[in-house]
């Protein structure tokens, strides 16, 4: 059976139009599936489109959240509940094309764990949204641990395997599009061209937006922490520097009275706080790593399954 997990925020006027899509496409398809639809605490009627669409369709599925809690929660919801043996995670928007999800099926059976879609570009996202785009993803992507495919989209397939593994990853804030990219896994990636939204009007707001941004920096890299330690270092060492120059400035009598001391404190201390903080800041990375308690390894797809095959064995052999 295959999952369609599609958060849904304010989208009444696409919920019905995306769901006779899905359902044409997974038609045609021939496969068991569900859709499950997670109301990301919509205002408008959305909860009540998909009650009743989850009562005149058995394949539906209506999630509704207390209130607003965000994509990627929504997102991840979607996939905790999901009971499929490959999950595929879709905007509610079309912007997903559903005509996308047999490629999708097709790589998963030719024996990809995890197939990404990649937008080449979007029509309505308009020049700065593409460009920030990219240069965003270059960004994160020098300074990232691991690797979070550029243009990439919360549009893909997952395995039970890497679904099993993702809901190993407990953090509060996330950016699953990094974390999915470390999971390794074979993994692979279909490119498509985003069309125009169905209806209304985009539900992330340019703040949203930030903090999903800001959210990919931080919880992929801790270059930014190491920064600050390397930046003191750098500031102690010129303040050495500095004070050698005050030192010889003082001994040729080439100053004004209390300069020289003024001088030397400052670039010193200056430098040496800056370490202090670079130095808190390497814990807090410590102290970050630990508190997200992520999983420490999991082994690959053929790997677990050898295992699993072995323990039974040996349950067996017990009785
Ligand atoms: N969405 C959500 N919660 C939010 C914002 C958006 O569940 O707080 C959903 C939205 O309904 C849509 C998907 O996430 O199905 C992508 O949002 P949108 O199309 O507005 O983003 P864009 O395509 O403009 O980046
Ligand atoms: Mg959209």
């Amino acid at each position: 059976m295959i999952s369609i997990v599609t958060p849904v925020y304010n989208e009444e006027e696409n919920v019905e139009f995306f769901h006779d899509a899905v359902t044409q496409v997974m038609k045609q398809l021939n496969m068991d599936y569900e859709l499950i639809y997670v109301n990301d605490g919509s205002r408008d009627r959305t909860e009540q489109l998909i009650n009743m669409l989850a009562e005149q369709d058995p394949h539906v599925r209506a999630l509704t959240f207390a209130r607003n809690f965000g994509h990627q929660i929504a997102i991840t919801c979607g996939m905790d509940f999901a009971r499929g043996d490959a999950v595929i995670t879709m905007d509610g928007d079309m912007q997903h094309p559903p005509e996308l999800i047999p490629t999708l099926v097709e790589k998963w059976q030719q024996g990809y764990d995890i197939v990404q879609t990649v937008r080449k570009s979007t029509e309505d996202a308009g020049f700065v949204k593409n460009i920030t785009s990219r240069g965003y993803y270059a960004f994160i992507n020098s300074i990232s641990q691991t690797p979070i495919v550029p243009g990439g989209s919360d549009f893909r397939l997952m395995d039970r395997k890497s679904l099993d593994t993702f809901r190993k990853f407990h953090e509060h804030s996330r950016f699953i599009r990094g974390i999915v990219g470390g999971l390794g896994y074979r993994q692979t990636s279909v490119e498509f061209e985003a069309p125009r939204r169905h209806a209304g009007t985009s539900k992330f707001s340019m703040k949203k937006m930030l903090h999903l941004a800001v959210d990919g920096i931080i919880t992929n890299s801790e270059a930014p922490l190491h920064s600050i330690l390397y930046i003191g270092i750098l500031a102690a060492f010129a303040g050495v520097l500095l004070t050698l120059y005050v030192l010889y400035c003082y001994t040729t009598g080439n100053t004004v009275p209390g300069w020289s001391t003024m001088t030397i404190l400052i670039s010193i201390f200056g430098g040496i706080n800056m370490m202090g903080v670079g130095v808190l800041g390497e814990y807090l990375g410590k102290i970050f790593q630990e508190t997200r308690n992520r999983p420490l390894y999991w082994l690959s797809y053929d790997s677990a399954m050898h295992m699993e095959n072995k323990s039974v064995g040996f349950r067996e052999e017990r009785h």
